[in-house]
């Protein structure tokens, strides 16, 4: 069919440069290990941090629900798709989170933009880090609020934006409370502090922090003692909590006010039975196993170090994300690949997902890795980074 050679053009271009992509399937569940090609590799790749996708808690949980609910729900949630057991969930996540009340949209992606586009008009700013995470970008470019976007984690920037922007009805300063390419935490601490002293709204998206950081994966509020002093808490259930949607966590006004406005909630069918039965069951893993996230630390602080001592850049990550920083765009694909033939998955990450010159191989350690499993794979980064001069 004729029409798309403009985009093929692209395309070819991509490949010449070598950061054309294929998708990589895996042939096994999600693990420490999964199967690729018919072969076993250890899997550095997944958001699985917990090892919650495919613990036999949460099996058992979707399976039940679906026979006794079916496959699907039928409906939007504000028509005739909500089920006592959403409502469950969302009353499970408030207090697990701490706060008044708590809403589940699909994803972690359209809670960003649900929020972001329902809360803030023309009369608004928001004012953002410049590494945040794609959905809040998105989330940003559907309202018609003002914009500022503050240097990375600067809290000098953030500071004079927030001086710059006293005119507006509302300020909302918006944060990844864990970066998602480099592993860095937000300084939350200071934000908060900002926030107050200019009398700005907080909206914190812990999507890799839920599951990792706090008591019992609480997020970052928590792991800065700052309950009750966020306004917004986004997280999703697709990362450590092993399934699939997003959440904010709230008071009850914006969640009133979300039901109403907030456009993927209203305009697209509520999650099946599965996803949230087995959501349901992950965080009563997280609150009764909580041994899971001391064994992820424990593998964060080992994989990380042997990453440190063989040589490699891992810039300045302080979580299970650990970026080993490569520059040049088609040598992390390489070096992606080396790893992969020698029994690694590892996927190289290039603009636009991170600066370019910043392309790196990107890793994250769960629980369920073994030590030995992790000692095998920091041979093979060592073999393969030997092999491509990434060290010497
Ligand atoms: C992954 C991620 C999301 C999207 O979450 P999904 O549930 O996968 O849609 C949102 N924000 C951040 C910071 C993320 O890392």
């Amino acid at each position: 069919m004729k029409g798309f050679e403009y985009l093929q053009a692209e395309l070819d271009e991509m490949k010449k440069e070598g950061t054309f992509r294929e998708l990589v399937p895996l042939e096994s569940d999600q693990g420490s290990k999964v199967v690729i090609n018919g072969k076993e590799v250890i899997q550095l790749s997944s958001n699985n941090y917990l090892g919650l996708t495919s613990h036999p808690r949460l099996r058992k949980a979707a399976l039940k629900s679906v026979e006794k609910y079916g496959a699907g729900t039928g409906s939007v949630r504000t028509i005739a798709g909500t089920f006592t057991m959403h409502m469950e969930l969302e009353k499970k996540l408030a207090k697990f989170k701490h706060t008044e009340a708590a809403l589940v949209f699909q994803s972690g992606f359209t809670t960003n933009q649900g929020v972001l586009s329902a809360i803030l008009t023309a009369e608004d700013v928001v004012i953002s880090d410049e590494l945040n995470h794609a959905s809040i970008i998105d989330g940003i470019r559907l309202t018609k609020a003002a914009r500022r976007i503050y240097k990375h984690v600067n809290m000098e920037d953030l500071e004079k934006a927030l001086q710059e922007t006293q005119n507006y009805r509302k300020r909302l300063i918006v944060t990844d409370g864990v970066f998602s390419m480099d592993g860095n935490i937000a300084p939350l601490q200071k934000i908060v502090e900002l926030a107050e002293k200019y009398d700005a709204l907080v909206m914190v998206d812990d999507a890799h922090a839920s599951g990792v950081l706090g008591k019992n994966g609480r997020g970052t509020v928590n792991h800065f003692g700052l309950d009750g002093r966020v306004h917004i808490q986004v997280g999703t259930l697709s990362k450590a909590i092993g399934v699939l949607g997003g959440y904010v966590a709230s008071t009850r006004t914006l969640i009133d006010y979300l039901i109403h406005k907030g456009r993927p909630f209203l305009f697209s069918t509520s999650h099946p039975p599965a996803v949230t039965e087995a959501n349901i069951e992950a965080i009563n893993v997280l609150l009764e196993e909580p041994e899971r996230i001391e064994t992820l630390w424990k593998n964060t602080t080992f994989f990380k170090e042997g990453l440190k001592n063989l040589g490699f850049n891992i810039g300045k990550s302080e979580t299970p994300i650990t970026p080993v920083i490569v520059g040049d765009e088609a040598l992390a694909h390489q070096f992606s690949d080396t790893l992969l033939t020698y029994g690694v998955f590892a996927q190289g990450i290039a603009f636009p997902t991170v600066a370019k010159g910043q392309a790196r191989v990107r890793t994250i350690v769960t629980s369920e890795h073994s030590k030995e499993e992790l000692q095998e794979a920091l041979n093979i980064f060592e073999k393969a980074g030997k092999e491509l001069k990434i060290i010497s």
